[in-house]
């Protein structure tokens, strides 16, 4: 894609656009990209994205060898609200197919896997996916699952085609440089009837008081942070039916606490992105996260949308 079309909305289209957040930092990792970065706000659906827009060859030196998808260790609040979100996923994923006992998933940004397995404890899943690292996708694979190596805009769809009753694609989209293009495609991954389910943060949401200390911009690897209203605009242009945007429980606001307490200049020392009082602040946050939650004003959406049994045309 070309800078010049950045000036337009990456959600809905419009061209009426204003800075949002002029002098971004990246307070997890420290990333100081060579070029001159800002968020910019669509004045229609109040969607931001980065400006100019990065180019393939930028994109890896956004994230550090120690980022923390690359972190086993989550600490015990943590990994008890990964275990917890397995737990929810592997129902509602199930809840999904057609006779509620067996399907076809394909996970967008499969990492190494390992929550197939959880994913498996629920419903007869024959899964497949793909990877943009090699090193993960390749561990993906001698633990027996089909796992290409790459991203969705590029990959050959051939084999992939029309054959999923669930798409998945959890804190993906945020990261992608052309979103359009990786929703037609996995519109395209789809039978007909089937699912594309996902989680995404959204700028919707009471948590931007933080500011540029919002953990929603994780600067600068989201490449943009859809509005509610952005990304089922764009969900619908891309023929998605029954499309279904909901708050979902998480825990970023200790990110952002931490971010802010950085940018006041408290010395924390990261590791993975994360200081010592890390477990502290999600303990602190977890109040704060569950009335947003209940409000429907989390920072973070479910979404939903569904490939229609009578489908004509297939993007991508
Ligand atoms: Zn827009």
């Amino acid at each position: 894609m070309a800078d010049t079309q950045a000036a337009s909305c990456q959600a809905c289209g419009a061209p009426l656009t204003q800075v949002s957040l002029a002098h971004p930092v990246d307070y997890e990792y420290g990333v100081e990209p060579s070029e001159d970065y800002r968020y910019l706000r669509c004045g229609r659906c109040a969607s931001e994205w980065l400006d100019p827009r990065p180019t393939d060859a930028q994109l890896p030196a956004f994230y550090p060898d120690n980022y923390h998808a690359h972190n086993d260790d989550h600490g015990l609040v943590a990994g008890t609200l990964v275990r917890l979100r397995g737990w929810l996923r592997g129902r509602k994923y199930r809840a999904l197919l057609p006779d509620r006992k067996q399907g076809a998933l394909f996970d967008v940004g499969a990492g190494d896997c390992r929550h197939f397995d959880e994913l498996q404890r629920y419903a007869d899943w024959e899964f497949a996916g793909i990877e943009i690292q090699e090193p993960v996708a390749e561990m993906a694979r001698q633990r027996g699952y089909d796992i290409e190596t790459g991203v969705l805009e590029n990959m050959d769809m051939t084999r992939h085609r029309g054959r999923y009753d669930v798409v998945s694609m959890n804190h993906v989209l945020e990261h992608v440089r052309e979103p359009g293009e990786v929703l037609a495609r996995c519109y395209a991954l789809l039978k007909p009837g089937g699912y594309l389910i996902g989680q995404q943060p959204t700028n919707s949401t009471w948590e931007t008081v933080f500011g540029d200390a919002w953990a929603g911009y994780h600067y600068p690897r989201h490449l943009q942070v859809f509005s509610r209203n952005g990304l089922r605009t764009l969900m619908q242009e891309k023929g998605f039916t029954d499309i279904s945007i909901t708050a979902a429980p998480h825990c970023q606001t200790a990110i952002s606490m931490q971010n802010a307490a950085l940018a006041r200049g408290w010395s924390l020392k990261l590791d993975h992105g994360r200081s010592s009082i890390y477990g502290l602040l999600l303990l602190l946050s977890l109040p704060a996260e569950f009335l947003a939650w209940i409000a429907g004003k989390s920072g973070t959406i479910d979404f939903i949308g569904r490939r229609p049994q009578q489908s004509s045309a297939v993007a991508g």
